[in-house]
């Protein structure tokens, strides 16, 4: 099994030409991101394809989830594959060049980790999360760009690689508009909003974007939501921390699915006094937990007390085969000592 090595440092220098120069002198790109993508993973990967399109590149995009249903609508020429090992294993040995997008960990991919490790074609990471492990061949990482379509965003202005077009200022929208929290976590910027001045004043349209992603919710989504809304609990000394726990019963009262939960966790921190939220949540296979806090609670920390990661304010962790209860306490009990 791969052994995973952290880079002890905090890698945030990004080598734009070298990137370029990977992207121009080769001819064949396999893009694929992290199980349950968001739309920066999404964006990133399609935003990256029409720079490589404009290239003439053969390019494949291979996900190992498919797209959640409210962010289809931006894969308009339908580029996006779900992982097929009978399909797809082959693709891995036969591009020149395989790029990650927002993601930093091998099994980020999970059923798709193998044929991926198993390659010894040309391995890119392009992310903007914390404590990468060294999984690729290149990295073009740095922790403070607000998003993965930001990087993208930067790599077209600072080597004039294609020409920025609306394709392209599309899909970079709607990386930064989600990862930013429709503009309102700490990485939102003079510079974020000078970068969307660009993006509009080439016809991006802000509310079609928000439209498709926020307001077309199927009910069953909402009712989840409700269920999830009524399960949160205070705990901890002075009720600094809020969670929220969904259990595969809700799923099926409500005909919900996984990819639905998508920004529940956020309400947790709605509460006054709350700094900390966590999202419980049992999938089909195993547990997922999410973690949100506000101002310097690290919860990437807290996450990678149990084998996940994330960002300073927003984290996560997935967990195969235990059983949830016996880890909400423990994460409970964990949470606490990060309030200090
Ligand atoms: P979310 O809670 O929205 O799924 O994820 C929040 C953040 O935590 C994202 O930036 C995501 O990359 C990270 N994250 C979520 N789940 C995992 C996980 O299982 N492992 C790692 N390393 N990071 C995760
Ligand atoms: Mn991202």
């Amino acid at each position: 099994m791969f052994e995973p090595f952290l880079f002890n440092d905090r890698i945030n220098m990004i080598d734009f030409e070298k990137l370029k120069s990977i992207l121009t002198e080769n001819n064949s790109f396999l893009l694929t991101t992290h199980v349950n993508p968001d739309a920066d993973a999404i964006s990133s990967e399609l935003a990256l394809y029409f720079i490589l399109k404009k290239l003439n590149k053969q390019v494949f995009i291979i996900n190992h989830s498919a797209t959640p249903y409210n962010l289809e609508f931006l894969d308009k020429e339908k580029q996006m594959q779900k992982y097929d090992p009978a399909l797809h294993d082959k693709l891995f040995n036969e591009v020149d060049v395989i790029i990650c997008l927002d993601f930093n960990r091998a099994n980020r991919l999970a059923k798709m980790q193998n044929a991926f490790m198993n390659s010894k074609k040309l391995k890119v990471c392009i992310d903007h999360h914390q404590d990468s492990e060294k999984f690729a061949d290149h990295f073009f990482v740095d922790q403070d760009y607000s998003a993965t379509g930001h990087i993208i965003y930067d790599l077209i202005k600072k080597t004039s690689i294609v020409k920025l077009d609306y394709n392209i200022a599309y899909q970079i929208y709607a990386a930064i508009m989600t990862d930013t929290g429709s503009f309102r976590f700490e990485r939102t910027t003079p510079e974020i909003h000078r970068i969307i001045a660009e993006l509009l004043e080439l016809n991006v349209d802000p509310s079609e974007i928000f439209d498709e992603i926020y307001d077309h919710s199927k009910i069953s989504k909402i009712k989840l939501l409700g269920k999830a809304l009524d399960s949160l609990t205070l705990y901890g000394n002075g009720n600094k921390i809020g969670y929220m726990t969904l259990r595969r019963k809700e799923f099926e009262e409500t005909g919900a699915i996984e990819s639905d939960t998508d920004g529940f966790v956020n309400f947790s921190l709605s509460v006054e006094g709350v700094c900390l939220g966590i999202l419980f949540i049992e999938l089909k296979e195993g547990f997922k937990v999410s973690f949100r806090s506000k101002g310097a609670i690290p919860v990437n920390k807290l996450a990678a007390e149990f084998g996940g990661g994330g960002h300073t304010n927003a984290s996560g962790v997935r967990f195969f085969s235990e059983n949830l209860d016996e880890f909400v306490d423990k994460i409970l009990s964990r949470a606490e000592k990060y309030l200090a």
